[in-house]
């Protein structure tokens, strides 16, 4: 490879939307045969919205969860600030405040020890009105977190997501470039097989913590695949790095960009296939 061709593919990325970290990435492209693909803000849009709030004090759990999530950037956090914002304003502060990616946060709120994620980070076994609401939320496709406080689960929460209107598109050409689609996601199994199905991907490894992405990226290797990534979120920037080329958005976090070796700037999966479409012109023009 010509180090000029690979300047030129470069500055022709930049111009389709694609942030190329170094020359030598086109290169890489080629031998790529698998895609995995995040689902939340990658394949989806990442604008959450709250559908419904379970349990005996759902104007205090969404208070509280409010002001815990006030710290966090995931869009699930969003999308609980918001609907409290609507309703009632700025949420009130809270203290002592941390985050544990790809499960959820914990912070103080009025006195409280306020937590919010999945119900592993809550602790105990959730009383079986909340059960039933997460399961029922879960089987809709949303995506079901719990609210507790005072060592207590007290409401579930669910929020939706609606998938990008480029997304089914993207996958069918990245199929076409021979390219085998994977679904890899923190999010519950139901909400991924109900976005998947949306857009054409019938492989899914759903309910992965961030470090399990990484796990998920490694086994596929193991097993001779060449595989890309792409993803937007802090829970994704190991598994960005690890892959053997890391496809990040442009919209995501700051994390996940560092990580990858591609940035597509506007955030839509119809720039990751130009990115293949133009790294393969170019080593075409060199050879
Ligand atoms: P994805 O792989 O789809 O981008 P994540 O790994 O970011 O999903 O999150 C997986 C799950 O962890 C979410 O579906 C949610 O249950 C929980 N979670 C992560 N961050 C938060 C948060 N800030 N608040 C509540 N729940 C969270
Ligand atoms: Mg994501």
């Amino acid at each position: 490879a010509t180090p000029t061709a690979l300047m030129v593919g470069t500055g022709r990325g930049a111009q389709l939307g694609v942030l190329i970290k170094g020359p030598e990435v086109l290169e890489r492209t080629r031998r790529v045969n698998t895609i995995v693909l995040d689902k939340t803000g990658t394949i989806t849009s990442g604008v959450m919205s709250v559908q419904s709030v379970a349990g005996d004090a759902p104007d205090d759990a969404l208070r509280f969860a409010a002001a815990a999530e006030s710290g966090s950037e995931h869009p699930v956090a969003r999308a609980i600030v918001d609907a409290y914002r609507s309703a009632h304003g700025e949420p009130v502060a809270a203290t002592d405040f941390t985050t544990t990616a790809g499960r959820g946060v914990t912070a103080t709120v009025d006195g409280h020890r306020v937590v919010v994620g999945r119900p592993g980070l809550v602790g105990g076994a959730l009383p079986s009105a909340l059960q039933t609401a997460f399961e029922d939320a879960e089987a809709t496709g949303a995506t079901a977190v719990v609210v507790g406080w005072d060592d207590e689960a007290r409401a579930v929460i669910a929020v939706s997501d609606t998938v990008k209107e480029t997304s089914a598109q993207a996958v069918s050409e990245l199929r076409e470039l021979g390219l085998d689609p994977i679904m890899l996601t923190g999010d519950n199994e139901s909400a991924a097989r109900t976005v998947a199905a949306s857009v054409g991907i019938d492989t899914v490894i759903a309910g992965v913590l961030p470090e399990q992405k990484v796990d998920a990226i490694r086994e596929l290797q193991a097993s001779g695949k060449v595989v890309a990534m792409v993803g937007d979120g802090v829970n994704d920037a190991a598994a960005l790095a690890t892959s053997d080329l890391g496809l990040s958005m442009g919209t995501g976090t700051d994390v996940a960009i560092e990580a990858g070796d591609l940035t597509l700037v506007r955030g839509d999966l119809r720039v990751a296939v130009d990115a293949v479409r133009l790294s393969r012109a170019t080593l075409r023009t060199i050879k």
